[in-house]
């Protein structure tokens, strides 16, 4: 089990414990004040013991600027690590920090890790990620060699849903970190989720993609998800577009396709 879950399963079981406790009380309160020993039961209603399961089980705080300002980027993987800042640690397997060169061509920004990427602990490991790896190829650009992946939030949510604004909100300072450290020339988003979040706006990618922007002096480039693509082949082209886009960017000499 890790530090998360641990800590979701101590706050069950001392808000358990409490209950079993007062309705202790309850049958002692009943034996000493009746005349005859009562049946035990359950108690019809419970005070609130919230405020002592936090105060001897609190719940994570979200990291602050503080923690992470002056990190490493070891350091941060650190934290990450161990975060539980938002309920998706309570259903993360591990945590997806991210991988890849520092001072890369291109950072790949996605939305948050997948099933495979739960269970490895690396981003773009799955089926779309190997699309992405064709991607990249095309335009002569090797993850090994060129890139880093990092995504909006470090854990997968459930059922492969999108993160909520709050996961996001507690989780995009480590992304926002790992750019500062990583230093990369260009910035590759994929997804509308991941789009929105760097871009702090709620327009859809169809209006997004297609120009690069400015993101802290970094030109920052928007295109499909490739798991978006594997289900509507129609994005195919408009994602060459970008991908020529950006190679043309980088003085990658690509040939034209049709
Ligand atoms: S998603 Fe981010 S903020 Fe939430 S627990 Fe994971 S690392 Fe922490």
């Amino acid at each position: 089990m890790n530090d998360a879950n641990e800590v979701q399963a101590r706050r069950k079981v001392l808000d358990e414990a409490f209950h079993e406790l007062w309705g202790c009380f309850d049958m002692a309160e009943k034996v000493l004040l009746g005349d005859s020993l009562p049946e035990r039961d359950t108690p019809k209603t419970y005070p609130d013991f919230s405020h002592l399961v936090e105060e001897l089980a609190p719940e994570p705080t979200p990291p602050s600027g503080s923690r992470i300002d002056g990190c490493s980027l070891e350091q941060l993987g650190a934290l990450v690590s161990s975060c539980m800042a938002c309920d998706l640690c309570s259903t993360r397997k591990h945590t997806v920090f991210g991988e890849g060169v520092v001072l890369p061509k291109v950072m790949v920004i996605g939305e948050g890790p997948g099933a495979d990427e739960d269970a490895t602990g690396r981003p773009f490991v799955g089926r779309a990620g190997q699309y992405l790896d064709k991607w990249l190829a095309s335009i002569e650009l090797s993850r090994n060699r060129d890139v880093y992946i990092a995504n909006i939030v470090k854990c997968r949510p459930p059922q492969n849903r999108d993160p909520s604004p709050d996961e996001m909100t507690a989780c995009i300072a480590y992304v926002k970190r790992q750019i500062l450290l990583v230093k990369p020339q260009t910035i590759l988003c994929i997804g509308r989720i991941a789009s929105q979040a760097m871009l702090g706006t709620t327009d859809g990618i169809g209006k997004l993609r297609g120009k690069f922007y400015n993101y802290d002096g970094i030109p920052l480039l928007v295109t499909y998800h490739p798991a978006g693509v594997l289900r509507n082949p129609e994005y195919r082209r408009p994602v060459w577009d970008d991908l020529q886009r950006l190679a043309k960017f980088l003085n990658i000499p690509i040939p034209s396709r049709g």
